[in-house]
């Protein structure tokens, strides 16, 4: 049995991860399922697998929680506050972490995770992006497991050699696939009147909102070419390719000219149920792929001048860790107006650029550094919209 806390189970790869969860009573066992804002939502996944805790991230929130469970007989242990987030990460009765929070507020969890050498399943790629190397040297320095939930990483992940002492010698490149999001052919002079409802409908994937408008600028790939570089740079080199279908999740190219991919239904059922049962292989629930069913598969390099952001995110990868803790608080902050129509969908990486260019040389030395970091950056932002709001 692997006992299990789920970091946002009731986002969108939260809930994915319950329905895996549920179809191998036998082999997971949910300890602690945690949430913002949807207590519903929480409440009602706390009913049909029985956690020992649910934690709730706003205090305030708590006795209306408690309230909930009781009125619905659920035994189950309430909690509150960012300090309980870290308790269930580190809990001595939790094996695996799914690290499924969106944005900046999964660093502390997820890094407390790694901190106490738990499998840890990696969606939350803000957090590698936020702080890279420290990220790294802990999940050496604690001996956690840390296995990339995210589908392209998953892929690359699966890709390459197993147990390979020096996997550097024998791959040439890693191919990161990007399906281009919805904005790939639109006309460039209508980009100003993108509305938010149009930047959150993928044409592939359902995700939650931050990512789906990631997605739609091409940051989510930059952000993902940031953890890409961590979790793979020593192996060999990263480049990306747009692949509109997203039946291809990533491919790795070796020395004598194979090249491995990893294929499937875009469903984030996939990477998920292989990072819980590896180096095992379960049930997830996805169909198999239907080879006549798919018209084609196509590829092409990306467009910098459609997609900024991408742009900015390799630069800032180049730059140094304070760029791209800069670059991601940034892209929240901008993301977040963008959903609430105070700023248009081309001002996103104007905003991203100002305060990547701001804090790029920043010293980022530990995790409370990168914490202060992105919160000074989320400021200068903030004022950044509301001066040119005025
Ligand atoms: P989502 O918005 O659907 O869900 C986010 C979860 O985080 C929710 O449970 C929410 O309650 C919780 N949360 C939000 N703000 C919080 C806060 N301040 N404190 C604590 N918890 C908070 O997001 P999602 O699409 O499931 O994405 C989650 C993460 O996985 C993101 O980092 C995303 O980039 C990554 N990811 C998602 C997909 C996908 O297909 N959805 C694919 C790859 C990677
Ligand atoms: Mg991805």
């Amino acid at each position: 049995m692997q006992n299990l806390a789920i970091l946002g189970s009731t986002g969108s790869i939260g809930q994915s991860t319950l329905d895996v969860v549920a179809r191998h009573p036998d082999k997971y066992n949910v300890i602690a399922l945690t949430a913002n804002k949807r207590l519903d939502t929480l409440v009602e996944q706390a009913a049909v697998c029985l956690p020992k805790y649910i934690v709730c991230c706003d205090e305030n929130d708590v006795s209306t929680l408690k309230e909930l469970v009781s009125a619905r007989g659920i035994p189950v242990e309430v909690l509150g506050g960012k300090s309980a987030l870290i308790d269930v990460s580190c809990s001595s009765e939790v094996d695996t972490v799914m690290a499924a929070i969106v944005g900046a507020a999964g660093l502390q969890p997820t890094y407390a995770a790694v901190c106490s050498g738990k499998k840890v399943l990696l969606a939350n790629k803000e957090s590698l992006v936020m702080s890279g190397q420290l990220f790294m040297d802990a999940v050496k320095k604690h001996d956690a497991q840390l296995l990339p939930v995210d589908s392209e990483h998953n892929a690359i992940f699966q890709c390459l050699p197993i147990d390979a002492k020096n996997p550097k010698q024998d791959v040439s490149k890693i191919l990161l696939t990007g399906s281009g999001g919805p904005f790939l052919n639109r006309d460039l002079a209508t980009f100003d009147d993108i509305t938010p409802a149009q930047a959150c409908k993928h044409p592939n994937w359902s995700m939650g909102q931050k990512i789906s408008v990631d997605s739609a600028t091409m940051m989510n790939k930059g952000l993902e070419f940031v953890e890409a570089k961590w979790l793979f740079q020593s192996v060999a080199d990263i480049e990306i390719l747009i692949h509109p279908q997203s039946i291809i999740h990533s491919m790795v190219q070796y020395n004598d000219g194979s090249v491995l991919a990893q294929m499937g239904r875009p469903d984030m059922r996939t990477p998920i149920a292989h990072t819980l049962a590896y180096p095992e292989r379960i049930a997830s629930g996805v169909a198999a792929l239907d080879f006549s069913e798919i018209a084609q598969l196509t590829f092409c390099p990306p467009d910098f001048e459609r997609f900024p952001c991408l742009k900015l995110a390799i630069e800032a990868s180049g730059s140094g860790q304070a760029a791209t803790t800069a670059m991601n608080a940034a892209n929240e902050v901008a993301v977040e107006a963008f959903l609430q129509s105070d700023i248009r969908f081309t001002q996103i990486s104007d905003f991203v650029r100002e305060t990547t260019e701001q804090f790029a040389h920043s010293e980022v030395l530990n995790i409370e550094d990168v914490v202060e970091l992105d919160l000074v950056a989320r400021t200068f932002t903030q004022e950044k919209m509301r001066s040119r709001a005025c």
